[in-house]
C-alpha cells in the first residue's frame, strides 16, 4: 500500500522536523507525543515512525521489531505518566480512529493515550 501514504500529513511533518513537537517519548520505531488539541488532562499521540495510514496497514505491512517496539512504547507513556491500573494507577484509554467513518483528520497510524479525569462512555 505504499502509494496510499501521503508523505505531506502533518505527522510524516512531525518525524521529519519540520514541524516542532512537545515528545514524551522517543524510540528506535516510535515517537509519542502531546496533542495540540488535548481532549483530556493527558492526551498523548503514539506514532510510528514508519509510512503507515492506520491498525490494519501497520499491522500488516509493519515488521515484528516496529511492532513490538510501538506497543511497549505505548505502555511505557502510560507507565511514565502513572496511569497504569496495574501498577495502582487510575486507568487512561487507547484510541485510534481510522478511515472516513472513523473520522481520522491524520493518514499517518497514532494511537491516543487519554486520562487525567473520569471520561465519558465512547461507544459512538
Ligand atoms: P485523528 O482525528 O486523526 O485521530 O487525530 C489527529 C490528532 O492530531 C488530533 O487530536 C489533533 O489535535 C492532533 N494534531 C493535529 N495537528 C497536530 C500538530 O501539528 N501537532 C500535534 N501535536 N498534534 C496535532
Amino acid at each position: 500500500m505504499p502509494g496510499l501514504y501521503d508523505d505531506q500529513n502533518i505527522f510524516a511533518k512531525i518525524l521529519r522536523g519540520e514541524i516542532p513537537n512537545d515528545t514524551v517519548l522517543e524510540t528506535e520505531h516510535t515517537l509519542a507525543f502531546n496533542d495540540i488539541q488535548p481532549q483530556a488532562p493527558v492526551h498523548v499521540l503514539v506514532i510510528p515512525k514508519g509510512p503507515y495510514l492506520n491498525n490494519d496497514h501497520f499491522s500488516a505491512e509493519a515488521t515484528d521489531a516496529e511492532i513490538a517496539d510501538f506497543a511497549r512504547s505505548t505502555a511505557q507513556v502510560v507507565a511514565q505518566l502513572g496511569l497504569s491500573p496495574s501498577n495502582g494507577g487510575p486507568g487512561y484509554r487507547v484510541i485510534s480512529n481510522a478511515g472516513s467513518d472513523g473520522v481520522q483528520e491524520v493518514p499517518h497510524y497514532h494511537l491516543h493515550i487519554l486520562g487525567g479525569r473520569r471520561l465519558g462512555r465512547m461507544l459512538s
